[in-house]
């Protein structure tokens, strides 16, 4: 190890977990985090300034003001600019530790992409904001044998398990089925800044004794806090399900879901539509666009205000429409300005 990675580490490098040759394993390592929102952020900056050698960013989202509250190293000229998050994160990383190789990944995680996003890793954290790319992540890992960290937030309540193929329960051995009903989300219940940070470190330290080969100290356990009534509570996921069909019949069902419906549910009154596989010209988009409606644009993306609604369109084809859970409507509103 070189003297400048020596000075820049060191107080890392003295604590005894870590040591100097847990610094060169961070080093030489490679984490991929899903979703740059409050808990991916936080992950991504902890891990660049531990100095984990190459760093991947997914995610489908752009910056907006809204995101400001409790997204770490966002800032008010990202929404402005219409950044996309892993672009906006990988900014702020380059000044952050310039030593470390960051990629920034703007996609949506689908059963396509997976295993091509999320593959060489030595662990994968969990940012992401549903269920079904969870388990998208959870059969990717189990099948590929690569520890990930789970977690999640909302008001001020989040909860955290580390998943560690082989040895500990997965996400489908601890919840077989995706929570049934309308869950609480960010948009619907809020979320205090706190709580989503503090299920993020306890996801970086998991990651940490992960990548340094500290598994001992990686306890089998799912956490949960909520730092307003503050209570933490952890239960034991140490045994696997022995009929999870993920652990045992390696049947890794979301990642065998293909034909993904052209147009899926994004969380809060807005609705993606998938990847068409046919890349746009941004520019041709943003001339035939300006006439009908207030534009913007940057290299990754077109954003057109047609109110209520507004649609941000990416240069892969896919497209974000917000001011409606209306599916249908944003397919069509979608086929009207962007062509099918
Ligand atoms: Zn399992």
């Amino acid at each position: 190890m070189t003297d400048k990675h020596l000075n820049r580490y060191s107080r890392q490098i003295l604590f005894a977990g870590i040591g100097e040759k847990g610094q060169q394993k961070l080093l030489d390592s490679r984490a991929v985090i899903v979703g740059a929102g409050a808990l991916g952020s936080f992950h991504a900056v902890a891990l660049a300034q531990a100095g984990v050698g190459e760093i991947v960013i997914v995610d489908r989202d752009y910056v907006e003001s809204s995101n400001l509250q409790r997204q770490w190293l966002f800032e008010e000229s990202d929404a402005k600019q219409l950044l996309p998050k892993a672009v906006a994160a990988r900014n702020r990383l380059a000044n952050i530790n310039s030593s470390i190789s960051v990629k920034a990944v703007i996609a949506d995680l689908s059963p396509e992409n997976a295993e091509g996003l999320l593959l060489p890793s030595d662990v994968i954290l969990d940012g992401c904001d549903n269920f079904e790319t969870r388990y998208l992540i959870n059969d990717v890992a189990i099948k590929n044998n690569i520890p990930w960290v789970y977690g999640a937030a909302v008001g001020s309540y989040g909860l955290t398990m580390p998943i560690l193929p082989g040895t500990s329960a997965c996400l489908a051995c601890i919840f077989p089925q995706p929570p049934s009903g309308t869950q609480p989300t960010c948009d619907t219940s809020g979320i205090v800044n706190a709580a989503s940070s503090a299920i993020a470190s306890l996801q970086v330290a998991d990651a940490l004794k992960i990548l340094v080969g500290c598994f001992e100290s990686v306890e089998p356990r799912l956490l949960t806090l909520d730092v307003w009534s503050n209570s933490i509570r952890t239960v034991s996921v140490a045994q696997r399900d022995d009929v999870c069909p993920v652990c045992f019949s390696k049947n890794f069902k979301y990642l065998g879901r293909k034909n993904r419906p052209a147009a899926t549910l994004c969380g809060r009154n807005a609705v993606q539509i998938n990847y068409r596989g046919r890349p746009l010209d941004l520019s041709e988009l943003r001339r035939s666009l300006e006439p009908l409606g207030e534009v913007r644009s940057n290299d990754y993306a077109v954003c057109f205000r047609c109110a209520p609604h507004e649609m941000t369109i990416f240069n892969d084809g896919r497209a974000i429409v917000k001011g409606t859970d209306d599916i249908a409507l944003a397919r069509s509103l979608y086929a009207r300005y962007v062509g099918v």
